[in-house]
């Protein structure tokens, strides 16, 4: 009897396709072993086995595999369920969630696009034949696909090649994304290689016999290496032999020291035990450990609900430290904001190379050596902290997952699918495990405090800020009043202005957010009213004063600062609302003599300008740092004494159920940066509406108040945690097209479910990129299956889809849209 597989592809096709394979191949696959296939006409996909069977498929002939690409699984049991869960759950095929789960090196493909890496250093003695021909075709041509690889090697199946050199560093995808996450680097030298043996040492100490600092640093290094047989930190160095980094450089410049770059969250701590100890927790810390080691017993999810400043994280160490040294691993997600490397450095003091980091922006090469890391039977990766996309890794023996920030609504992936949300994804994954899952925040979400509220949760709570610092005072300043008044300077009210030039007076820095960048999201005429669209997008063009250019948000469409109304010709052009760029520039008027710093996604766009702005801010070189919400998470700033929010309105007003909740969150976040030594912090906030209930929340710290009138709104309008709400999205060029086929498809949903379904409806955006936009959204109460709802809506696709004019009208569903 003959053998097949049956393999996901990573393609969104709803089934699974069928090969054939020899019986040798049946000895040797297993479920969760690569393959290279042939598909359709002349495409090679890399499979993922999922059966090995002999039952032949019935509607096709199976086609023979071309290869197998690995000797062991690379993916297991338990990630296929979730895999499955995931599709089910979220309304896409298994063959996406593979798509987006594994690495892309690992995902090879005919139409994958290939690079040269142009940094590699490359011995050719070290290339095989092939994998030379390819390195030399990418010489003359810097991209090359799959496919075209193949032709010039005259071979169809070129994916183990390519594998081969994108682990030797020699190629890289062009998909990758490099410039978005900025690690820090760490500077270290050692003896260049001539120089290494203790002969040739005393030669060279007798060539800079003249030169003594110089010696005294080779000595210096010789002696540090002699220890650890590895290069040295040049900060080490430096301390060791006395001597500036000058000299050092001399060094490096004569080659006699080569340099060598290494990203502090990659650098692989040494030694064994001498790790820096844990804190000993405060018993408000140590309280909230018992409870939620209490909850764990009882099997209970459990959130950690501990004031900004309070020392969750410490909490989440000790956690961590148990469960590593029952031989568990322990997953710690955060939003990708959060992932800064105060934190990595954070918990590689303490656990050193046990700790793992994943992040959807590292390169290839880095994403599959975490990922080998993490997978077999006794991993080197114990402990990885991760955004979401860590949840996707092969853990073995997963024993805890940590959500820290679990409130942020950044853990809910938005595109491509799926489009899950990572919290409630982590919980799946716990239960697949039988790992124990904690959530942590400041400012829990309405769904999981209701979940502790109704027991489903376990509950821990610390109310006091760690070292019993006070939290801050918040004020709230009327700028309507004020600008009646004509008290404002721009758009700082006379409270702000004086509380900033205290702080500034005596040596403490100030925050200041305002979520929106560039200079003016509205530019207007004021003769004849014309704002400047976007041409592929229905939005106004944002005002870039600093770039002297009018740039879409949505397409990064731009064009150059008119001095006079396109329509009109007039020379009246007035901005409307603000954003980072202006309260820098007014900033600098108002405050000559600060140093002012902007941390928006302009000013950390280039390479590692994130981490630039953070040392800076750190190391005292900026007093007054504006930024958007990037600064509200995971920073750690010692001597920030004043926290302003320029603007609350813009958050409370904007058009979405969640907006409230998510003000609160927001504004109780930024408020957390300030004050978190001794002195207690201050926090201005300015809004025309300070009567504002969120507002007054915000002021006296009260979430169960936020909390117990955010339920009782999401109850009236029929929104979670009692309903759950699925978002379907219509996509397409042609208006009209794109209006008849939400009408048909929303027609049709009301047939079954009436009133649980609203719209079709524009989104405040309702063309970007050329594509308009429709929703429809659906409500359903706990009365209604949600698997049921979900079949429903799957085959009321089956029919649109047969519909030939509808054809090309995208559907984006979105389960728990947030
Ligand atoms: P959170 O995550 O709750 O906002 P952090 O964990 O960042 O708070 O803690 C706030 C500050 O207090 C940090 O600087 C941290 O090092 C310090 N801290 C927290 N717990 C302890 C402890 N048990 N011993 C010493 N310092 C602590
Ligand atoms: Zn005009
Ligand atoms: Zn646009």
């Amino acid at each position: 009897m003959p053998y097949f597989i049956n393999v996901i592809l990573p393609i969104p096709l709803e089934k699974q396709f069928t090969y054939s394979i020899s019986n040798a191949e049946a000895d040797l696959l297993k479920p969760g072993m690569r393959v290279a296939v042939p598909f359709g006409k002349s495409k090679i996909y890399t499979g993922l086995v999922v059966t090995v069977h002999q039952t032949p498929p019935t509607v096709y002939e199976a086609k023979e595999i071309d290869q197998i690409l690995d000797d062991t699984p690379l993916v297991t049991a338990i990630q296929l369920q979730f895999w499955e869960w995931l599709a089910q759950y979220y309304m896409c095929t298994v063959g996406e969630v593979f798509r987006a789960a594994v690495p892309g090196a690992l995902l090879l493909e005919s139409e994958t696009l290939i690079l040269r890496n142009q940094k590699a250093i490359i011995d050719e003695n070290e290339l095989k034949d092939e994998e030379y021909l390819v390195f030399e075709a990418l010489q003359h041509q810097p991209i090359l696909r799959v496919r075209e690889i193949s032709d010039i090697l005259d071979k169809k199946n070129v994916i183990p090649i390519l594998n081969r050199l994108l682990l030797k560093d020699i190629i890289f995808l062009k998909e990758e994304v490099y410039e978005q996450y900025k690690p820090k680097l760490v500077r270290y030298v050692q003896l260049g290689k001539d120089h290494r043996s203790e002969e040739n040492l005393e030669a060279l100490l007798t060539s800079l016999s003249r030169a003594p600092k110089q010696s005294q640093v080779v000595l210096s290094l010789f002696q540090l290496q002699a220890a650890t047989k590895k290069p040295v930190k040049v900060s080490d160095l430096e301390k060791s032999s006395n001597t500036s980094s000058a000299i050092i450089k001399t060094l490096i410049d004569k080659g006699i020291l080569e340099e060598q770059f290494v990203r502090t969250d990659r650098v692989v701590f040494e030694g064994g035990e001498d790790y820096e100890a844990l804190k000993s927790l405060n018993e408000y810390q140590q309280s909230a450990l018992g409870e939620i080691n209490n909850a764990f017993s009882m099997g209970k999810v459990t959130l950690l609900h501990g004031v900004t400043s309070s020392g969750k994280t410490e909490v989440y160490v000790k956690l961590i430290e148990d469960f590593i040294a029952k031989g568990k691993q322990a997953l710690y997600l955060l939003p990708e904001i959060a992932l800064t490397t105060q934190l990595i450095s954070r918990l590689q003091a303490y656990f050193g190379n046990k700790v793992a980091v994943y992040h959807s922006k590292y390169t290839v090469q880095e994403r599959v050596e975490v990922w080998n890391n993490v997978l077999g039977s006794k991993p080197k990766a114990q402990i990885v902290i991760g955004a979401r996309s860590a949840l996707f890794l092969p853990f073995q023996n997963l024993g805890l997952i940590i959500v820290d920030e679990e409130h942020e609504s950044s853990f809910k992936q938005y595109d491509p699918a799926p489009r899950y949300h990572a919290r409630d994804a982590a919980i799946v994954l716990g239960n697949l495990h039988g790992s124990k899952v904690l959530l942590g925040s400041a400012t829990p979400s309405v769904e999981s405090y209701y979940n502790v509220k109704t027991s489903k949760y376990g509950y821990a709570q610390i109310l006091r800020r760690y070292g019993d610092v006070l939290m801050p005072d918040i004020e709230l300043v009327d700028i309507r009043e004020q600008s009646r008044k004509k008290r404002m300077k721009g758009h700082f009210s006379e409270r702000l202005m004086e509380e900033i030039s205290e702080t500034l007076e005596n040596g403490e820095q100030v925050i200041l957010f305002q979520n929106r960048r560039g200079y003016a999201p509205i530019m207007e005429c004021t003769s004849c009213g014309h704002t400047p669209q976007c041409p592929n997008c229905d939005v106004s063009l944002t005002y870039h004063q600093l770039r002297k250019q009018l740039r879409c948000h949505y397409c990064s469409h731009h064009i150059a600062l008119q001095t006079s109304c396109q329509a009109c010709g007039s020379a009246t052009l007035d901005t409307k609302g603000f954003g980072t760029e202006q309260v820098e520039q007014e900033l600098q008027t108002l405050f000559p003599k600060a140093k002012v710093g902007r941390m928006d996604l302009d000013t950390t766009r280039g390479k590692y300008g994130y981490e630039k702005i953070i040392t800076a801010f750190e190391q005292q070189e900026i007093d007054i740092l504006v930024g958007t919400q990037m600064l509200t998470k995971g920073l750690d700033f010692r001597n920030v004494n004043l926290v302003g929010i320029m603007n609350a309105d813009t958050l409370l007003n904007f058009p979405d159920y969640r907006a409230h909740e998510r003000s609160f969150q927001l504004l109780t976040q930024v408020a957390g940066r300030a004050g978190r030594t001794q002195k207690r912090g201050k926090v201005i906030i300015q809004s025309y509406n300070p009567e504002h209930r969120i507002l007054q929340q915000v002021t006296t710290n009260d979430y169960i108040e936020m909390f117990n009138e955010q339920l009782y709104e999401r109850e009236q309008f029929k929104y979670p945690p009692n309903n759950k709400i699925i978002k379907i999205t219509f996509k397409h060029k042609d208006y009209n097209k794109l209006n008849e086929a939400t009408d048909w498809f929303a027609k049709s949903l009301k047939i079954g479910f009436g009133k649980m379904v609203l719209g079709p409806e524009y989104p405040p955006v309702a063309r970007i990129r050329n594509q308009y936009l429709k929703n429809i959204l659906l409500k359903i109460g706990k009365d209604h299956s949600l698997v049921k709802t979900k079949n429903n809506i799957k085959k009321i696709e089956k029919s649109f889809n047969a519909i030939s004019y509808y054809r090309g009208v995208r559907i984006i569903y979105n389960v728990d849209h947030i």
